[in-house]
């Protein structure tokens, strides 16, 4: 038998109103919050009322920090902490996508660790955050369930994760925030959370119970595709993305990504490409280039299409972005990846410098 950890601690209620009909529990985790989100969205979507609303009726005081942009930079991360600790905030709330709760778990680090900075707490051995709580307003990260907080480090022009594992306590996971949500941002946010799916499924630590996830979360998908080709954004597919994204998102907490999610940073960071996108543009050629086909196959059978032909095609479909980028560029960013020993090892076969650059290579120049 395979020997394998499992850890999901993470308290979900998903459903329609669960902040209205759950949001007592809150009162559990802390006295005073900072609310964690971005400019525009979430007051647009009413998940900060929800948020509001409950904290007042609870007489719980918070604070809102409200500048999280996307990809969010330790200089926003830093500004963030410092005003929580004046604050005195014992917990945070991140409304928003991927970005303003991987903030709020990079901010609760660093509130509960004060002797550290957001320019040195990323390599320091594993430090503690205050409790965080997450309310998704896109389905694509599955962060609400994930240990991971990815953020942008300007010096060294690149994301990553922090390196400290801040599991939400509480998450709740209502898919009616994203009844305004545009075609270009579902189909990213969609294609982020499938490519979890897949890249938990192809892993070298992938397990039972990450493959139990990978495989209704990828069967789910499937079942998405046509309505997001034909662009019926109703309230059922709202649901099944959010499921898609949330199941990801367990999966990931256990096996961790792979390969294009270590290769599509480089194309956000250079390229301004979101995130979703650039891992997927890669995806053809990802699943190409294994030598065991087996599991890829699987990936196609559980979606119900005939070929990963046929999931090229629609990738061509639904991903529409024109990337310039030069063969010497991708050769940069090909050498990085070779020496990201974190992603390689989640990828089950042999892969080096030259094949990483030919997967960038073929799916960028046509
Ligand atoms: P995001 O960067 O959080 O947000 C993208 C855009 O969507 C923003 O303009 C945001 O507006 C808008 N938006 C959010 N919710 C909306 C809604 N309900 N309706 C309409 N617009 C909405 O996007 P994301 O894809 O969710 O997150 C990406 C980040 O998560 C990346 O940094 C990525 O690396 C990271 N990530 C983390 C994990 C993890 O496990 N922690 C996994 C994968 C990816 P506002 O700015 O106005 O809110
Ligand atoms: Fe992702």
């Amino acid at each position: 038998m395979d020997n394998f950890k499992y850890l999901m601690p993470t308290k979900c209620y998903v459903g329609d109103n669960c902040i209205k009909n759950h949001g007592k529990e809150i009162s559990c985790i802390g006295k005073k919050a900072l609310i964690v989100t971005g400019r525009r969205s979430s007051k647009e979507n009413g998940s900060l009322d929800d948020v509001v609303d409950t904290l007042k009726s609870l007489d719980i005081s918070y604070v809102i920090f409200d500048e999280v942009e996307e990809n969010p930079s330790l200089e926003t991360v830093d500004k963030a902490s410092n005003i929580g600790i004046e604050e005195k905030v014992d917990f945070i709330i991140g409304i928003g996508g991927g970005s303003p709760i991987d903030a709020s778990k990079a901010i609760a680090v660093l509130i509960n660790n004060k002797e550290y900075n957001a320019f040195n707490f990323i390599g320091a051995s594993h430090l503690e955050g205050v409790p965080v709580i997450a309310v998704p307003t896109t389905a694509g990260t599955g962060t609400e369930v994930t240990q991971y907080a990815i953020v942008t480090d300007h010096k060294e022009k690149t994301k990553k994760n922090i390196g400290h594992s801040v599991f939400p306590k509480l998450a709740f996971i209502d898919p009616k925030y994203m009844e305004n949500m545009s075609y270009k941002n579902t189909v990213s946010t969609a294609l982020d959370a499938f490519s979890h799916l897949a890249e938990a499924y192809l892993n070298s630590n992938a397990n039972i119970l990450s493959d139990l996830y990978c495989e209704k979360g990828i069967e789910i998908f499937g079942g998405c595709i046509s309505r997001l080709l034909n662009k019926v954004l109703d309230n059922k597919l709202r649901e099944d993305l959010m499921m898609v994204s949330t199941l990801g998102g367990m999966a990931i907490a256990q096996v961790a990504t792979s390969l294009p999610h270590g290769m599509g940073y480089a194309l956000t960071y250079n390229k301004g490409v979101s995130h979703g996108l650039a891992n997927t543009i890669l995806y053809k050629e990802y699943f190409n280039a294994f030598k065991n086909k087996e599991r890829v196959e699987k990936i196609i059978q559980l979606m119900k299409l005939s070929s990963l032909e046929d999931f090229g095609n629609i990738l061509d479909n639904l991903i529409n972005v024109d990337i310039k980028v030069t063969e010497d560029e991708l050769r940069d960013y090909a050498k990085d990846m070779a020496k990201n020993a974190g992603k390689l090892k989640n990828h089950p076969e042999e892969i080096g410098e030259e094949e990483l650059f030919n997967i960038y290579k073929k799916s960028l120049i046509k």
